[in-house]
């Protein structure tokens, strides 16, 4: 069958025909038939560069042989066991290494799951109950950070079925507004368990941290009994070896972390210093529990892909992102268009508006019209980026200076029709 049918016949089976929403593609997403390298391959017979690598666990990009070659080993050998593995020490020795926060690890299933448990060790171990995130920041599909969330989220109102007990306890500032922190936690400090955030916004597209945000949440948390978390899930493993809090040289208490920490495999993972994370059952009172935790096909995914993010990866995805942010800038100026061009090391997004982007509410003001016809002209050019202009666009190391070429022309085609 075609994507188009396909699509028919999943509608009645799955709701809106999908199993995450952002993959609702209109006017019918495109099914994959296998991928490799920088392309994905769909069941219609069209191949796609494909910057949107299931939303950035792939940095190696697509079916890296030497991952798909261990995990198979792997496989042979089980694929869970309701038991500990070596190779769940090996990677946590790994995260510890690289990650400065991180003094021990849970490994867990996803995202959504790492930030669900870290609010609640957060909570634990300060006593209190609120927590705090920024307007347009995506921590998962859970109820305590489904406020004003992006990614998929972005625009919705919060969703039915969460219960305004539990978001009550969610307060909301702007990302780099050091100000509305200020007043915010001199109120609420005595109630405020934790500031969650997205180092690098990338699920509003991608905004950065003005210079010393970051520092400066630092240095108020720890003066008010705040716990900080950075949320790691799209930082983590890919703009530097430690993530963002190396890249930026500022600690948080707590780290999230997910997409490249499985290798392309379900995972995510939660650490911190070692005085909060002994509190985790069943060392400590604060329970998390999980049937797959530690999965051995995910951790050896993980362990494999580790070993090939050494500083020369790190060095090319800074090349390979300043290329295409470059090349869209160069386009833009050609053009004589004012649009912003964001992103750092292999994250990149074109905000299709003229005001500067350092928050939510001027993300918004981007044309989401314009940011489609972009899109789908890339499409119909053999180029796939995350279907919305609240995501983030990825690179991997599969992609060659060629493909960015190309890439970039299809780009230039994508903006003239949008200004159409
Ligand atoms: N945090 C961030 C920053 C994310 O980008 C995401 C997913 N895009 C999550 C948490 C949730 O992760 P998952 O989808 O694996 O649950």
């Amino acid at each position: 069958m075609k994507s188009e049918d396909l699509f028919k016949d999943a509608k009645n089976y799955l709701p809106g025909g999908v199993d995450s929403p952002v993959r609702a593609i209109k006017p019918y997403p495109f099914f994959a038939l296998k991928a490799e390298g920088p392309r994905l391959f769909d069941v219609d017979g069209n191949s796609y560069l494909d910057y949107c690598l299931a939303y950035g666990p792939l940095v190696l990009g697509h079916a890296y042989p030497p991952v798909m070659e261990t995990v198979s080993k792997q496989l042979s050998n089980g694929s869970a066991y309701g038991v500990p593995t070596e190779n769940e020490i090996k990677l946590a020795k790994e995260v510890v290494k690289r990650v400065p926060c991180a003094d021990m690890v849970r490994f867990v299933n996803s995202g959504t799951e790492a930030t669900m448990s870290a609010i609640r060790l957060a909570r634990a171990v300060t006593g209190k109950n609120k927590i705090l995130k920024f307007e347009g920041a995506y921590h998962g599909a859970h109820d305590y950070v489904l406020v004003k969330s992006g990614s998929g989220a972005a625009g919705l109102p919060d969703s039915p079925g969460v219960p305004e007990e539990t978001t009550k306890n969610t307060l909301l500032a702007p990302f780099n507004d050091a100000e509305a922190i200020t007043s915010l936690v001199k109120k609420e400090k005595d109630d405020l368990a934790a500031i969650i955030l997205e180092p690098v916004m990338g699920n509003v597209g991608c905004i950065p941290p003005k210079r010393e945000f970051l520092e400066f949440l630092r240095e108020i948390t720890a003066e008010n009994g705040i716990i900080l978390i950075f949320d790691e899930v799209i930082t983590g493993f890919r703009i530097a070896k430690g993530g963002a809090q190396e890249y930026f040289d500022v600690t948080p208490d707590l780290v999230t972390m997910g997409k490249i920490l499985g290798g392309g495999f379900p995972m995510g993972a939660f650490a911190g210093k070692k005085e909060f994370m002994e509190r985790i059952a069943p060392q400590g009172d604060v329970y998390q529990a999980g049937t797959f935790n530690g999965n051995p096909i995910s951790i050896t995914a993980g362990l494999e892909t580790m070993k090939h993010l050494d500083e020369k990866f790190y060095q090319e995805s800074e090349t390979s992102g300043l290329k295409m942010r470059r090349g869209l800038e160069n386009i833009l100026e050609d053009a004589s268009l004012n649009y912003q061009v964001a992103g750092l090391s292999s994250m990149f997004q074109i905000y299709f508006t003229q005001s500067e982007v350092w928050d939510y509410a001027q993300a918004k003001t981007a044309d989401t019209e314009k940011f489609n016809t972009y899109f789908q002209t890339l499409l119909a050019n053999g180029v796939f980026i995350p279907p919305s202009q609240f995501e983030c666009c990825f690179l991997s190391q599969a992609h060659s200076p060629e493909d960015i070429q190309i890439t970039l022309e299809a780009m230039e085609k994508g903006i003239k029709a949008a200004e159409k």
